[in-house]
């Protein structure tokens, strides 16, 4: 079936990058873009009307953590000094011996309602994604259990996606006095690192096309540099692209200069691992970040040597004090950023409009990290990292990966007059103005709604449930404290 988009304002490819189109039409088939510009004189089948609107590439978030993540409501305004605002620390560290309630990439396979627990987290992952015009993710280093609950969904629901498990050497626990150390497992490493490899090979491909693998050892500092010479194997003879948590905390960057004599990007080049197939989770917290307090350091340099990417979840590390540190000198050089939710909300809009503020702040110049840079992060930078040239742009021979986001305001003032779309989406808009979603061609969600879906009910089970953790804390946490203690209400509560 041949489908034509008559806009509104098209996001065209020229060369490099976008370029923009008046008034213009997209025409595709069978999942392929055949044509973008002024009209088109050939047969169709449908028209979709984008009168007024903006036509553009779906974006690709590059750093999904599966889940509602309902653990990361409590560290809003707080966290534990000694964790250097770490998040992750915060959240999934237990005491040794228990596990963090509540959430299914920690959760034992055989603990009662894991199943539902992780149906429910894909659904909410998925379905967030596609609310928001993402139309390809990848998830970055959930169990096994998590990444086929996924699969299923994106089966389903018709995103297009990047999934393998994640597997590391060992991990952070809590000591009976609350004390961070590393409980190593390097052979349950090895056996992660295995089924990893197999699940790949199995999905590599799947759902048309639209389920390809990705390797993820998941942190710098959990992983033995074997484990990660085996990673680089693999990803060549697999022909999978790599992606892994380094230069992204303090407590990592000092673990390994002290155990290593290296920076975690020097380790990463060390191992093999540096490569444009390498996407970065965060790489902000790097040896030129002045947050660190190194001297001499070259991490940017490097990572821009070997072509490397960042996945830059600008939202989360603004939450926890932190930033890139800056936009201008990773772009000078030649690192390619991408974009990552990371944690909540999965809303692009609000990732490119703090990327795009911050990028000023931080650089002090008012010409960095234009709304362009961003957009282009938001889509051509993760098709870079993935190194696919057919995702991210609306361009023939590309795949059908398309929305629509309505820029009126939907009876709101919110956009004011728009004269520049891509600068008024950056500013001003939200995940919500997104009206309609295209992956492969197919309509995945349409004017809200995403067929196979009840968002309201799905709203619903992930209230329950965050409620139900929260109420669990201290059965885990690792100096025992209720959510209450850990995560004091904004303002004090009325009994
Ligand atoms: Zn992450």
């Amino acid at each position: 079936m041949r489908t034509l988009i008559r806009g509104g304002w098209i996001v065209g490819f020229q060369g490099e990058t976008h370029a923009l189109l008046r008034d213009g039409v997209v025409v595709f088939e069978d999942g392929v873009i055949l044509h973008v510009g002024a009209g088109f004189d050939g047969d169709v089948d449908r028209e979709i009307d984008a009168g007024g609107m903006l036509v553009a590439p779906g974006f690709i978030d590059m750093h999904v953590h599966g889940g509602h993540r309902a653990s990361h409501r409590l560290i809003t305004d707080t966290g534990r000094p000694d964790y250097f605002g770490q998040p992750f620390l915060e959240i999934s560290v237990p005491r040794e011996g228990t596990r963090p309630a509540g959430d299914p990439r920690y959760t034992r396979p055989d603990q009662a309602g894991a199943t539902e627990g992780t149906d429910l987290h894909a659904t909410f992952t998925v379905a967030e994604l596609l609310r928001n015009g993402v139309t390809t993710f990848m998830e970055i280093g959930s169990q096994l259990r998590v990444q086929e609950g996924l699969l299923k969904e994106v089966d389903r629901l018709g995103a297009r996606a990047y999934l393998g498990p994640g597997f590391d050497s060992g991990r952070w626990v809590a000591d009976d006095k609350g004390r961070l150390k590393r409980a190593l497992d390097e052979a349950a490493g090895w056996r992660e690192f295995e089924g990893a490899v197999d699940f790949i090979k199995r999905v590599e491909g799947s759902c048309g096309d639209r389920v390809r693998g990705i390797l993820i050892p998941r942190e710098a500092e959990t992983c033995t540099p074997d484990l990660l010479r085996a990673t680089r194997k693999a990803a060549d003879e697999l022909k999978v692209p790599i992606s892994t948590h380094a230069a992204y905390n303090v407590i990592e960057f000092y673990e390994l200069v002290t155990e290593h004599r290296m920076t975690p990007v020097e380790l990463l080049e060390s191992v093999g691992l540096l490569g444009p197939d390498l996407t970065i989770g965060h790489g902000n917290l790097v040896a030129e970040n002045p947050q660190l307090n190194f001297a001499g350091g070259r991490d940017v340099e490097l990572m821009g040597e070997y072509g490397a990417s960042i996945s830059h979840c600008p939202v989360n590390i603004a939450r926890r004090g932190r930033c890139l540190d800056s936009w201008e000198r990773y772009r000078k050089a030649g690192v390619n950023i991408a974009l990552g939710s990371d944690t909540y909300p999965r809303d692009f809009m609000m990732q490119m409009r703090v990327a795009s503020y911050f990028g000023k702040v931080i650089g002090r110049n008012l010409r960095a990290a234009t709304a362009a840079d961003v957009f282009e992060a938001a889509t051509l930078g993760g098709a870079r990292a993935l190194g696919r040239d057919d995702l991210g742009r609306l361009a023939p021979g590309a795949r059908a990966d398309i929305i629509i986001v309505d820029i009126s305001g939907r009876g709101t003032l919110r956009y004011g007059p728009v004269r520049d779309p891509i600068k008024s989406l950056v500013e001003c808009g939200i995940g919500d103005d997104v009206r309609t979603v295209i992956v492969d061609g197919e309509v995945r969600m349409e004017e809200g709604r995403i067929p196979g879906v009840d968002i309201e009910s799905l709203r619903r089970q992930a209230q329950e449930a965050a409620e139900s953790a929260w109420d669990r804390l201290q059965d885990w946490d690792a100096l025992g404290r209720t959510a209450e203690e850990m995560s004091p209400w904004s303002f004090p509560l009325l009994k």
